[in-house]
């Protein structure tokens, strides 16, 4: 028989193991589904490289960067089961997901500065649960956005985006802000001066990746992020541009799990639907 104290470590010993297989059970679970077109930069769950850290939620899986506070890139799986009656949460708050020592962008770091909390993973786009909805709500999910862009053709687009699903497709989305038109909450976050989404549109199935051809529809879009340069009322459209347009401005490869054939030709168009 052993020692309590040998017995005691033991069972610690083998409870601590299962929370961090358990963890990174689920982790791999949500990078699997959100990112399964590709992670566009290596990203990495390392404190070592502060700039490009990978967070994976169960709602979305993104890349954060501690320098500029706000995300390089957001990636979302969307298809109808994640689309239900919940109401926004409006909880907006730091995530306490991390790393210890990090500052944690607060609710009201924006504040009086004239632009929006602006989603990258849109709180509509989460609202099969309460949770799933309120992790929307978290200040690494934002950048600051110029109204009109973020009410009115950003929002314009992902309300189209929602209406593809509920007609029978599912969506693979990334998306952020590039460029820098200066910083608030004291230098710590950055406001960018562009704004861009891809989007990869499938037919709801399974084996999403084994079904994407040359003629796979893919939206992407660049817009400006000061409201001197867009319209509350622009249509969407007008900001389309191709997905290796975004590439160069990023400098990120999306969809790179895409075989790079079938790559070239989906990210070379823009579409005209
Ligand atoms: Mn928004
Ligand atoms: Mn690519």
């Amino acid at each position: 028989m052993m020692k309590r104290k040998t017995r005691f470590a033991t069972i610690y010993f083998m409870q601590l193991l299962f929370c961090i297989c358990g963890h990174a059970q689920n982790d791999s679970a949500y990078v699997t589904e959100h990112l399964a077109m590709g992670n566009p930069n290596n990203a990495a769950a390392n404190i070592g490289i502060p700039g490009n850290y990978l967070m994976a939620k169960h709602q979305y899986v993104h890349s954060y960067n501690r320098f500029l506070g706000i995300p390089n890139w957001v990636a979302w799986h969307t298809d109808s089961t994640w689309l239900g009656g919940i109401r926004r949460s409006n909880h907006f708050r730091p995530d306490s997901t991390l790393p210890e020592k990090w500052y944690r962008i607060r609710e009201g770091s924006y504040r009086g500065t004239g632009f929006d909390r602006g989603h990258l993973c849109p709180s509509a786009d989460r609202t099969n649960t309460p949770t799933d909805n309120s992790a929307t709500f978290l200040m690494t999910n934002m950048i600051p956005q110029a109204p009109n862009n973020n009410q009115g053709p950003w929002a314009a687009l992902e309300i189209y985006c929602r209406d593809l699903v509920k007609q029978g497709k599912e969506l693979y989305i990334y998306c952020g802000g590039i460029g820098s038109q200066g910083f608030l909450d004291s230098g710590r976050v950055q406001i960018p001066e562009k704004t861009w989404k891809t989007i990869l549109v499938l037919d709801a199935g399974e084996h999403d990746l084994l079904r994407i051809t040359p003629s796979t529809r893919t939206i992407a879009v660049v817009m400006p992020n000061n409201n001197a340069f867009i319209g509350k009322n622009d249509d969407w459209k007008i900001f389309r541009v191709s997905v290796d347009s975004v590439e160069v401005l990023t400098g990120y490869d999306l969809f790179k799990n895409v075989a790079p054939n079938i790559q070239s030709s989906i990210e070379r168009v823009v579409d005209n639907q």
